[in-house]
């Protein structure tokens, strides 16, 4: 089940956000309208061919004003200790430069594949300049352009070769996979520990270690969970330097492979824009998400002190309206055990299939409620709807014209859907398809 990583590497300027762009393009537009999220995304899925992959982008790693080459060191090493395969960038109107050289040595250290990617050749007449490259010692130069799309094709063909036999092992159905992802010291090793500990829970003995994460196998009242904690393989220091750079990408693969997140806030210094995004990761992915508010034990428990700090929740992570929000403290281990509940409801919902005559009743009931608007003298017609996934559950609406449907009737549509069928935890997804 785990998916192929390929990092991009290469020095500033060559290209490496927009080729980024181009191979995960289609999946950025579904989230645009979440802010925050997609502006400084590193790390998406790609598609080439039937072959799904996972693509960062190196060059959008923050390392605070380390210098130049540092930054390029520190961002090779990232794709040497992440990625499957590498696709190393150079420019091919500036040909090889000093820092190019740099990065080949760090690669040629390394026993990962490398693809070397030459862009900016946006015609054929320039192809020829691509030879000089073969001089870095990574075998045949691909000529590509961002800009035009060009070229892309067989760059991927020559990564997708790379791609090592991976063990398809289908995760269990029956079981539920989760996550703790937060920022450092929010607790999440504290509440992985709290919820190891709980009455009636039988901890497998043996725990699954990955690259990237420790899967804890663990059973509660007859039901099978696997927590996936990323925390804890840094704790233990058993592969990572405790830098944060990996935290997040340890955290987005820890996401993809679970069916609920539980996102962490801090009650001790309340919620700060890096929990927004972190959490807009998992709402992004797909995934069920609970908020758990962690540390409650710090806070002055006045009585209404649980519903204004709900309300700053729901003010600041509007996109995720449909998650529960817990609080808890894993130190006292106050309230951790209303927390599986949340996650095994969660988890149903997330998988859930409605009857498809049921969901249209409840469709023409929401039309008859509030009809369809009118747009330009148009009005929008919804013929037929149809639960066509799940986890998460995704909709996909027979209309007219799907340009009339716009994003507040598409929400309209959305909280009746979960007036009726009951979706917490869950995002549902809509799409608007013209019945021919
Ligand atoms: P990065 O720093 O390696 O991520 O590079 P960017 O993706 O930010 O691109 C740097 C600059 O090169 C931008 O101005 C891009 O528009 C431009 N650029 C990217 N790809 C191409 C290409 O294929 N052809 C040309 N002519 N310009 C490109
Ligand atoms: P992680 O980095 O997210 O894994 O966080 P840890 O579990 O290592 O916890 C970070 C710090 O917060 C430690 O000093 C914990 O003892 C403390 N901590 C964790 N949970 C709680 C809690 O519920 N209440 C309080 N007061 N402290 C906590």
């Amino acid at each position: 089940m785990r998916k192929s990583v390929v990092a991009i590497v290469g020095r500033p300027n060559v290209g490496k956000s927009t080729i980024f762009n181009r191979l995960v393009g289609e999946r950025i537009s579904i989230v645009e309208d979440i802010p925050g999220v997609t502006r400084d995304r590193i790390y998406s899925q790609a598609e080439w061919l039937t072959t799904s992959f996972n693509l960062i982008d190196t060059g959008g790693i923050e390392l605070g004003d380390e210098p130049l080459l540092v930054q390029m060191r520190e961002q090779a090493e990232v794709a040497i200790q992440e990625a499957d395969v590498i696709i190393f960038m150079v420019n091919g109107r500036e040909g090889i430069t000093a820092a190019d050289e740099e990065v080949s040595k760090l690669l040629y250290k390394s026993n990962k594949p490398v693809v070397l990617g030459v862009n900016k050749v946006d015609n054929p007449e320039m192809r020829d300049q691509v030879y000089e490259f073969y001089s870095l010692g990574f075998g045949e130069p691909y000529p590509i352009s961002g800009t035009h799309g060009l070229g892309l094709g067989d760059l991927l063909d020559a990564v997708v070769k790379h791609f090592p036999e991976i063990n398809q092992e289908e995760p269990d159905e029956e079981t539920i996979y989760f996550s703790l992802i937060g920022r450092p010291n929010v607790g999440k090793s504290s509440l992985v520990n709290a919820m190891l500990n709980q009455e009636r829970v039988i901890v497998s003995n043996i725990a699954g270690t990955t690259r990237d994460a420790i899967d804890t196998p663990f059973t509660k009242d007859g039901q099978d969970y696997v927590i996936i904690d990323t925390a804890g393989m840094r704790k233990r220091g058993k592969i990572y330097e405790s830098t944060e750079k990996y935290s997040i990408l340890r955290a987005l693969k820890a996401i993809e492979r679970s069916d609920v997140v539980l996102t962490l806030i801090d009650a001790e210094t309340g919620i700060i824009e890096q929990d927004k995004k972190i959490a807009g990761y998992a709402h992004e992915a797909g995934k069920a998400v609970v908020i758990v508010v962690n540390k409650w034990d710090t806070v002055d428990s006045h009585e209404k002190a649980m519903k204004e700090f709900e309300d700053k929740i729901r003010a600041h992570f509007q996109f995720l309206d449909y998650a529960p929000i817990v609080f808890l403290s894993a130190k006292t281990r106050k309230r951790t055990h209303t927390l599986l509940p949340q996650v095994l409801e969660a988890s149903e919902n997330h998988a859930k299939r409605v009857e498809t005559n049921v969901l249209n009743d409840v469709i023409m009931d929401a039309l008859a409620m509030n009809p369809t608007p009118t747009i330009k003298g148009q009005r929008l017609k919804i013929l037929y709807a149809s639960q066509v996934a799940v986890k998460p559950p995704t909709f996909v609406v027979f209309v007219n014209d799907p340009e009339l449907l716009h994003f507040s009737y598409e929400r309209f549509l959305e909280n009746r859907i979960r007036e009726a069928f009951g979706f917490e935890g869950t995002p549902i997804k809509i799409f608007a398809r013209r019945r021919k």
